[in-house]
């Protein structure tokens, strides 16, 4: 069959050497027979010829002779020999010569494998012509035939490779696929189990072959029973590509799993099939839970976060008030957390913060929602509250309960924590209403003294709105130099010279009058102001120290106060050695006082600060000493000049020990740390001779002069005699 192919193909290759062929076989087909037949004639004619002349000759010789063989014998034995001869050469043309070529034809074709085109003679009429034209039509026949055959066979080698092939693709994604697939026929016996299905499910393609689908779903038979599946089956739908649905899988331990499988239909001999693709999804499942879990919670304590809380208010709102209930709202922030951190490191201020969540957590009611907004904020939504009055004896119970000493890594800590508490409706009747309400009430606890609780009440709203005035009026007044600095001298007791002063912000606000430092220099540092603030507070003293100079007074030191936002935020050190070099101002004449607070909240960075002021040559002192929260041994590293003993201490020196004792204590702990102490707030005759007695060198305070404007202290200074003032 294959020469078959191949000898057409060749044919078929060589058009110009087949269509020649066929040419010269014709041409030769037409020559032969003519020559033959002029042969014959010629023969013929040589024959009848040589007949006359002997017969001629023969009745010549007769008449010399005697009798012979009569001439018209002879003659008809010539003419006998001349149809005999005719005879056979109409009998080879019209037989022999076609059955001969058709034989030779024939013999040819029988070789050759492909059935051809095999034209036999043509030229044949009669019987002989009838049988070639009919052998030649059969040929073309069974040519086509032969032809159609072997394009049928080629195609089904090709199809049957595709079938191969496709058998080993499929082979191969059963045996890869990640997923378990399990085919079953239209009963639910199992007919196909891959190798996954094997990982997955644990049974082995044997065990399972012809099983129920039951075996390894939960709830196999309503899946088959009901839906898209059932519907293919019992021929209802023409196709089924179902979506994944989740489903609970049995393995052949008898644990079961979470699994999402998704079906798909088709048709083979024996009826239609399903797939099931099976995914084990318990991982998934899993890490799907723990991100819904993370976004609505906090991952250090793991309580509900902002979003979560916003939506539990939101709820609890709407509950109480299609119960016309009550609910309060909690905001709670602790107190002084960051100093905690920073001394005691980030890690352990994170067991802090989880052991006020647990504390926090074990106060609640079922119903209510205790939550983590951030850093140390903490939240509780308290549905179903009676009356203020309640939260008032929890707020109490909170305070307790936060500020109860923790045991972290050998220290004991004790944190204290401001409460802000809002009712609803009382306080405000949506989520935004009460959670500025209850933050307002925060900051008012935090402003009383920390450590407290305040219920939310309607003139917190003014002071906020207040605030918010004041704080817009600072900005302008600040790009109008509207601003100004009050100086106070400071006096060396052992010779009565004013040796500095102190320069202190006054701002005379155009409506309001003069408004005290006490009260915009918080506000100035919450709304983000205080570094802008604080560097004009720079410039203006370094510029008043040069006018200082101009104007001849004796040289001193101006110190300015360095706010604890202004120290940690602004890029001070930079800054004031920008103002130095415009001013003109000498360093060693500039001295800024910062508190305890500022140092303690961050130790590291703030002594980093400190020297490089120091390396400018700044001199810094210890304001409002005593007051705040210093360790002796960091007092040790600080590049400080002076201590500033507190107001609060002086004032009381003349009628309490315990405050001369620790003025005693201080002045005691500058001599052996070789600082200066400086008294301020000092006003009466008796605190500056027990100041004296005590050995304090310096002296600030109303007995001397209160804070002066600039051209009033230029006067002062002109009086002052080295004793008191003239
Ligand atoms: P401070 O730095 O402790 O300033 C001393 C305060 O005590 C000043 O109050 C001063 O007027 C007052 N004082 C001084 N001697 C006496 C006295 O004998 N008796 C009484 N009763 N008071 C006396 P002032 O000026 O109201 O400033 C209050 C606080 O505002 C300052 O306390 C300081 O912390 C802050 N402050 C003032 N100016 C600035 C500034 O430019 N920047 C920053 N960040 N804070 C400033
Ligand atoms: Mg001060
Ligand atoms: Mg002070």
């Amino acid at each position: 069959m294959g020469n078959g192919v191949a000898a057409s193909e060749k044919t078929a290759k060589q058009p110009g050497r087949a269509a020649a062929s066929r040419e010269w076989n014709g041409r030769n087909r037409r020559v032969r027979p003519r020559l033959r037949a002029l042969v014959a004639v010629a023969l013929a004619l040589a024959y009848v010829l040589s007949l006359a002349i002997i017969s001629i000759e023969f009745t010549i010789a007769s008449r010399d002779r005697g009798p012979t063989v009569p001439f018209s014998l002879m003659l008809v034995a010539g003419g006998l020999g001349l149809v005999l001869l005719i005879g056979y050469i109409a009998i080879r043309k019209r037989f022999i010569h076609p059955l001969e070529t058709m034989v030779g034809r024939l013999r040819t074709a029988s070789r050759d494998t492909v059935a051809p085109d095999w034209n036999l003679d043509e030229g044949a009429t009669g019987e002989i012509g009838a049988i070639a034209s009919f052998i030649n039509h059969h040929s073309l026949v069974v040519r086509d035939a032969q032809a159609a055959l072997t394009s049928e066979i080629e195609e089904r080698k090709l199809a049957e490779v595709r079938l191969r092939s496709s058998r080993e693709l499929l082979r191969s994604i059963m045996e890869t696929a990640p997923d378990a697939i399990v085919c079953i026929d239209e009963t639910g016996a199992i007919i196909i189990w891959n190798a996954a299905a094997e990982r997955v499910f644990g049974f082995r393609e044997k065990d399972v072959l012809g099983e129920d689908l039951n075996l390894v779903l939960q709830n196999g038979d309503d899946i088959l029973r009901t839906g898209a599946v059932r519907g293919f089956l019992d021929r209802d739908l023409p196709a089924l590509a179902e979506d994944p649905t989740d489903v609970v899988a049995t393995r052949k331990d008898g644990t079961s799993f979470n699994a999402e499988i998704a079906f798909a239909g088709w048709e083979s001999e024996d009826g239609r099939c399903i797939s099931a693709f099976v995914r084990d999804v318990t991982e998934k499942r899993q890490s799907e839970e723990h991100i819904r879990f993370l976004a609505h919670h906090d991952s250090l304590t793991e309580l509900p976060n902002r979003t979560l809380f916003n939506d539990r208010l939101a709820q609890s709102l709407a509950l109480a008030r299609r119960d016309n209930s009550k609910v309060g709202l909690m905001l709670l922030d602790l107190d002084n957390f960051k100093q905690t951190n920073d001394t005691l490191g980030h890690a352990s201020g994170d067991r802090l913060l989880r052991v006020i969540a647990n504390r926090l957590q074990a106060q609640k009611r079922e119903t209510d929602t205790v939550a983590r907004l951030g850093g140390d904020e903490f939240a509780l939504i308290l549905p179903q509250f009676r009356s203020a009055a309640d939260t008032e004896t929890l707020a109490t119970r909170l305070i307790d309960i936060v500020g109860e000493p923790v045991e972290i890594d050998g220290h004991e800590v004790q944190v204290g924590t401001s409460i802000g508490v809002a009712l609803f409706p009382d306080d405000g009747d949506d989520i935004d209403q009460m959670i500025t309400h209850a933050d307002m009430a925060m900051y008012q606890a935090k402003e009383d003294g920390r450590n407290t609780y305040r219920l939310y009440a309607e003139q917190m709203d003014a002071e906020v709105k207040d605030r918010k005035q004041l704080l817009a009026d600072m900005r302008e007044a600040l790009a109008q130099n509207g601003f100004q600095l009050a100086f106070q001298p400071q006096v060396q007791l052992s010779d009565n010279k004013v040796v500095g002063s102190e320069a202190l912000l006054r701002w005379d606000h155009a409506a309001r009058g003069p408004v005290s430092p006490g009260r915009f220099i918080p506000i100035a540092e919450q709304g983000g102001l205080i570094v802008d603030l604080g560097e004009w507070v720079v410039n203006a003293a370094c510029t008043q120290l040069q006018t200082f100079d101009t104007l001849g007074l004796p040289p001193m030191r101006v110190a300015v106060n360095i706010s604890s936002v202004q120290f940690r935020r602004g890029n001070l050190v930079q800054a004031t050695r920008d103002i130095l070099e415009r001013t003109g101002a000498s360093p060693e004449r500039l001295e800024f006082e910062i508190t305890e607070s500022v140092v303690m909240s961050d130790v590291e960075r703030a002594i980093d600060i400190m020297r490089e002021l120091d390396e400018l040559g700044i001199r810094i002192s210890m304001d409002d000493f005593g007051t705040g929260y210093s360790s002796l041994s960091y007092l040790r590293q600080f590049p400080i000049q002076k201590l500033k003993i507190d107001r609060s201490f002086v004032q009381d020196i003349e009628t309490e020990e315990d405050s001369m004792e620790i003025v005693n204590a201080i002045i005691g702990l500058s001599r052996s740390l070789n600082l200066t102490v400086v008294a301020e707030g000092v006003e009466t005759d008796g605190q500056l001779s027990r100041l004296t007695d005590a050995g304090c060198e310096l002296v600030q305070g109303y007995i001397f002069g209160k804070p002066m404007m600039a051209d009033d202290f230029e006067t002062w200074m002109g009086d002052w005699t080295g004793g008191k003032p003239r």
